[in-house]
């Protein structure tokens, strides 16, 4: 195994979102300078980086430029193409490595994964082809359709009833490789933050409870209240089970469904820090970002310790704009009057609706007063209250 990267040295970031500048400031905070590849002249992560390479994340020159520079190299999304990460990781060492990434950007290899791993998920089929359609057991009716590549926040999804439905979705999303996932009951959402070093020691942060409205994250809670402790102690099971199987490296997130019949099923994996992990940077010691540079650098994994309870809220550019449509900023010293409020803006130019813009995160002494000080936050911003009433 190589030495521990020393400050000063340089990190590589593939991508400039919000997830990417918020590991920049933590590989800054750690003393290390961080080169970011995206090509968007305003990023958040460009604005934020020591450097901003400003070119498309398959540019042959520009990746050439990171791996001289970068002594490690790391992803913040997990769409960038996988044969970019296998060319840099010749060179580097690139965390997580090309494979993982490679299963996580397709929901029919992350099944097979799960399966690999022993790790229960939705009752689910591939489809290719519109004969596949036709050949499906109806058993998984009603059901989502999935692409197989390249979906978020919901997006790339379509609810189907019957067999007519499944079809016309099939055609509606291009007819391509697609999943189809029996609809299930949800009685809950969790998810898990794993971190997995190169030489193997894992840790994971507490289990996070989500809530979504249309298709995106809006609350996350931690402590997961509401969920026995046996139950989320399988989870953190199985999301170490999962990181095990591909000997990763890096931080990992396992999204898993809680039935209501208490069944836990793992729902999907990212293969980088994540939104319902956001809160780690101000209600543990240490946070899911720091963990991603530690694991990055080589550096010692600490088991994260929840120190407040908290309620993460996203902050969606739906809150840019007035009951009229006209465009305003958001009342921010009214919600930072709140004891326990933590607010993070991504540094967005443009406000669009459902766009991630910031979150704010309230941590406080208890559970209640976290809970009481979120619902009057969403009171001054006009959030949705889910998980809070
Ligand atoms: P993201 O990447 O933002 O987490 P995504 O677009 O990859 O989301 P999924 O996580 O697959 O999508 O699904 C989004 C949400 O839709 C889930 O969090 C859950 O609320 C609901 N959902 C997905 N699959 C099922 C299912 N099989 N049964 C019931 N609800 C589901
Ligand atoms: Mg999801």
């Amino acid at each position: 195994m190589s030495a521990p990267l020393h400050p000063g040295e340089w990190l590589g970031m593939l991508g400039g979102g919000q997830l990417g500048r918020m590991a920049v400031h933590a590989a800054q905070s750690l003393g290390y300078r961080v080169m970011v590849l995206e090509p968007d002249a305003h990023s958040p992560a460009g604005a934020a980086a020591d450097e901003h390479l400003q070119a498309p994340y398959d540019d042959a020159d520009a990746l050439t430029q990171l791996a001289a520079r970068c002594a490690a190299i790391s992803t913040e999304f997990e769409n960038v193409p996988a044969q970019v990460l296998e060319r840099l990781g010749a060179d580097r060492p690139v965390a997580p490595a090309a494979p993982a990434v490679a299963v996580c950007q397709d929901r029919a290899a992350e099944k097979a994964h799960f399966a690999k791993a022993g790790v229960p998920c939705a009752p689910h089929a591939l489809l290719q082809s519109a004969a596949d359609c036709a050949a499906v057991d109806v058993g998984l009716l009603p059901g989502i359709l999935k692409t197989a590549r390249m979906g978020y926040d919901g997006k790339g999804q379509r609810r189907v009833k019957n067999a007519a439905e499944l079809a016309a979705a099939f055609a509606e999303l291009g007819g391509v490789p697609c999943v189809l996932e029996q609809m299930l009951p949800l009685a809950a959402e969790l998810s898990v933050i794993v971190a997995r070093g190169r030489d193997g020691q894992m840790v994971t942060l507490p289990v996070q409870r989500n809530w979504h409205v249309g298709g995106i994250l809006a609350t996350t809670a931690v402590p997961a209240s509401g969920i026995a402790p046996e139950l989320q102690a399988e989870a953190l099971r199985r999301a170490q089970a999962l990181a095990e199987a591909f000997a990763y490296v890096g931080v990992l997130c396992v999204e898993f469904f809680v039935l209501d019949d208490g069944r836990l099923l793992a729902n999907e994996m990212a293969p980088r820090p994540h939104n319902s992990g956001h809160y780690s940077i101000d209600a543990c010691s240490h946070s899911q970002f720091e963990l991603q540079v530690r694991a990055m650098a080589g550096l010692p994994l600490p088991a994260p310790r929840l120190h407040s309870p908290c309620f993460m809220l996203n902050l969606l550019g739906d809150l840019w704009f007035d009951a009229a449509g006209q465009q305003r900023e958001p009342d921010w010293a009214a919600v930072l009057q709140l004891s326990g409020a933590h607010l993070h803006l991504y540094g967005k130019a443009e406000p669009r609706r459902a766009r991630k813009m910031g979150h704010l995160t309230i941590a406080c002494a208890t559970e209640a007063q976290a809970r009481e000080q979120a619902l009057a936050a969403t009171r001054i911003l006009g959030l949705p209250t889910e998980g809070l009433v």
